[in-house]
Order: C-alpha cells, then structure tokens, then sequence
C-alpha cells in the first residue's frame, strides 16, 4: 500500500463541507472589505524565501522543502503566502494606482515540522493582505476583518493579542540593548536561544523553553522602546479596536516567527487546542516590498490556520447541515430507469436526490438513505409505475404522503420546506 507523505492528510468529507463553510464566509467577509483573491504559485525560488521571512527564523533554518529542479536550480515549496504576495505585486506592477492593493488568498503551505495535532507538513491558510497603506486604519481594518471572520463563524472562545514590533527608527537602539542583556544572561539561555541572542536577537521571545521564558521575563521589551509615532500608531489601532468593541490583550512579548514584521504584530490564540494555540497570526511589514526589490510600500496582512479553525468549529457544533436529500429507492429493473429519470430530472431542478444502483431491497435501500441523511425517500416498484403515483417518506418523522411521479413541483416543494 503507498501512504501518504508524512504530515499530509486527506481532507475528507464530510469535514470537506466544514473547509467549504468557512472558506464561503471568508471570501463573503473579504468582499464586504473590498479584498480581492489572488492565486499565486505554490513553487517559488527558494531565494524568495530565504530573503523575506529573514535566514534566521525557524521557517528558513529547518523548515522548509527545498530542492533542485532539473536544471539545477532551487525551488521551495512554499511555507507561507506574504512573501508569494510581495513576489507577484512587484512582477505584476500592482503598485500603480494611490489605493490600497487588498487581496486574499486561500491554500496550502508547506513546512518541513515534526508533524504532531494541529502541525502538518502540508497545511492550509487563508491570507489576508493590504499594500500601500502607512495608516493605521488599514492595520485596523484588517484586525477587523480577520475578527469578523472568526464572528460570522460562530467562534467565540479565541482572544487577539497584540504588540508592536517598533520600527527602523527606535528597534535598533532596543535590538542592542536586548543583545547585550541576552549576552550577560548567556549560559543559562537554551542553546536556541544563546545563536539567537546574536543573529536574531527578537527571535528569543518566542522561545519555548521554560528557563528562557523566565529569563526573559526580566528582560525590557520594545513595548518600552517605541519612538512616538510608533507609539501614535499602536494607539490609534487600539482605538479603533476599542471602538468596534474588539476585545484584545496587549503581550509585549510577543515577536511572531517572521523576521519582516514591524509596528503591528498580532495572533488570535484559543485555549482550546493544546500546545497549537495559535489560530491566525499577522502583522505590518512595511520593508520587505522595498526589499525585495519593488517600490517603498507599506503593508500589513494575516493568515489564519485552516486546520485549527476546523478542529476548533468542530468541537463547538455538531456539524454542518448538507442540503435536504431526496432518496429514491428502486425495486426492479423499470423502476431503476424511472427512478434514474427522475433523480437526473430532479437533479437539474437545483434539488439533491439521490439512488442506489445495488438492486438490493427496500429495507437496505431505507437503511442506506438513513446513512445518507436523506430528508425524504420515494419508493418506487412496479406497482408504483403503474399507478403513476408513489409513497414518499419524510424520515424524520416517519410520516408518508402519496405524490404523483408527474408532480415535480410537489416532490421540490416537500424538500425545500425541509431547507435550512
Ligand atoms: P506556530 O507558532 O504554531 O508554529 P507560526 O507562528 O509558525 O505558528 P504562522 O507562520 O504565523 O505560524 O502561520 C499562521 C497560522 O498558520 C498559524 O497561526 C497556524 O494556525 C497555522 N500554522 C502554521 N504552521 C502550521 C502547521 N505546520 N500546521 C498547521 N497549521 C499551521
Ligand atoms: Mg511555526
């Protein structure tokens, strides 16, 4: 038997109606924003990568799938979407024009990770991102949106943390402050966290180790480092949060495992999912246009965890309603030629209807439109052909009513009282 690639899972239904579900309410929710979709490639040029998301990060030093193509040359799968994005704005021009470029995009990533609950080597996101706006409206708006997705989604038991990464102007005075400390500290801090301390000193914060979650906690944050207009941007953000009644908690320690982000960075955590906390996560990254070769623009964007959001939606309802079903079951040979009319017929009048091809009887036809959660099923043999007529059966509450087969209108409208 050939299995799948470890840490790549099928999605099958019928948890594929629940991903269909809530990727429907992201793109309405998109639209009510002004975000367009984008799709972009899932291979790029490793170099793309190793440049944006910044070569001491988690993501570039051990995750991620790199090989040569057959000419030699390096390709990654790619593990998140921004940089992808970034790619195709400066490709494709889309920075003509002064409004802010909003896009979305939904798919998988690809992160080589130690594959456990919640962590998979082959994941999905849905990706929210603006370009070309400084203000902290537009951090704002996209906070709200983000929020308005997990609203519209049912999900209440989620909080937003948010901090602010400071900016070229005050982060390096903080960033050496920050080494020298971590320097002094040295030996007790993880072994991770003693090369971080040097090539990425943020990158510490995010740190799981226990020892160094205690060290630094004594150590300053940038919170405490902001240079005005960082600090008029993060409040006006909270304002804005504050007055669509957003709750959030501030976390000055909070980093993100991306090295392009600055001013506004924020996750949405639920204590719902053990160790894999984190549902969506995003930030401003106001540099990496610009580093990457295209214009100056400022931009800030999002990407949430398709995997988590489903397991967490999933632990909160019972499931998702399929349309009403209509089951027809067939007793012999003409009925099965009547019946597969009348499903096809049905079919192309919007309705589902369904049959079984087994020639098996009627009790094992009712059994399998019970599996089927059908809504109704019309038994159709002989007897019925002749008349012209046949009994159909609502199977929640066992009642029957006789419908003519001629009467298609009859059969639709029995099903559509049954709509959600
Ligand atoms: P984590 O701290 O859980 O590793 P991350 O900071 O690496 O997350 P991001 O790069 O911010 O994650 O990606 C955004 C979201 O994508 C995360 O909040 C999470 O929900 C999801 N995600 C990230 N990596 C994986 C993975 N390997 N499997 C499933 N979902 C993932
Ligand atoms: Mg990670």
């Amino acid at each position: 038997m050939i299995k799948a690639v470890r840490g790549m899972k099928d999605i099958l239904p019928p948890e594929t109606s629940r991903w269909q579900h809530i990727e429907t309410v992201a793109r309405q929710v998109f639209a009510c924003y002004g975000f367009q979709e984008i799709r972009l490639p899932l291979l790029e040029r490793t170099e793309l990568f190793s440049r944006s998301i910044g070569a001491s990060t988690d993501i570039v030093e051990k995750e991620m799938y790199t090989f040569l193509d057959r000419h030699g040359e390096s390709v990654t799968l790619r593990p998140e979407a921004t940089a992808s994005v970034v790619r195709a704005f400066i490709e494709n021009r889309l920075d003509q024009g002064a409004e802010v470029k909003k896009y979305f995009t939904i798919g998988p990533m690809f992160r080589y990770e130690r594959p456990q609950k919640g962590r998979y080597r082959q994941f999905h996101q849905i990706n929210g991102e603006a370009l070309g706006g400084e203000a902290p409206e537009v951090d704002a708006e996209l906070i709200l949106l983000l929020m308005d997705i997990f609203a519209r989604l049912g999900l209440t038991e989620i909080a937003l943390v948010i901090n602010s990464l400071g900016c070229p102007l005050c982060r390096p005075a903080y960033l050496l402050e920050l080494t020298a400390l971590l320097a002094r500290k040295g030996r007790d801090l993880c072994e991770d966290c003693q090369r971080r301390s040097t090539s990425n000193p943020l990158r510490v914060f995010d740190c799981k180790s226990k020892v160094c979650q205690e060290i630094l906690t004594q150590v300053p944050t940038m919170a405490d480092h902001l240079c005005d207009a960082c600090v008029q941007h993060d409040e006006r953000v909270r304002e804005l949060l504050g007055r669509y009644e957003v709750p959030y908690r501030s976390n000055p320690r909070l980093v993100r495992g991306l090295d392009y982000y600055n001013r506004t960075a924020f996750e949405v955590v639920t204590t719902h999912l053990g160790a894999q906390d984190a549902v969506a996560g995003g930030g401003r990254y106001n540099g990496l246009i610009k580093e990457l070769g295209g214009p100056d623009v400022p931009a800030v964007g999002f990407a949430i965890g398709e995997e988590r959001l489903v397991a967490l939606l999933s632990q909160q309802d019972e499931g998702l309603a399929l349309p009403p079903l209509l089951y027809v079951a067939v007793l012999g040979a003409a009925a099965m030629d009547q019946g597969f009319d009348l499903v096809q017929t049905l079919r192309r009048r919007g309705v589902a209807a369904d049959l079984d091809f087994g020639q098996r009887s009627l009790k094992a036809q009712l059994t399998m439109a019970n599996r089927r959660g059908a809504a109704f099923v019309l038994i159709l043999g002989d007897q019925e052909l002749t008349a012209g007529e046949a009994p159909l059966k609502d199977m929640a509450t066992g009642a029957q009513q006789v419908v003519s087969l001629t009467d298609l209108a009859a059969i639709c409208a029995a099903l559509q009282g049954k709509g959600v």
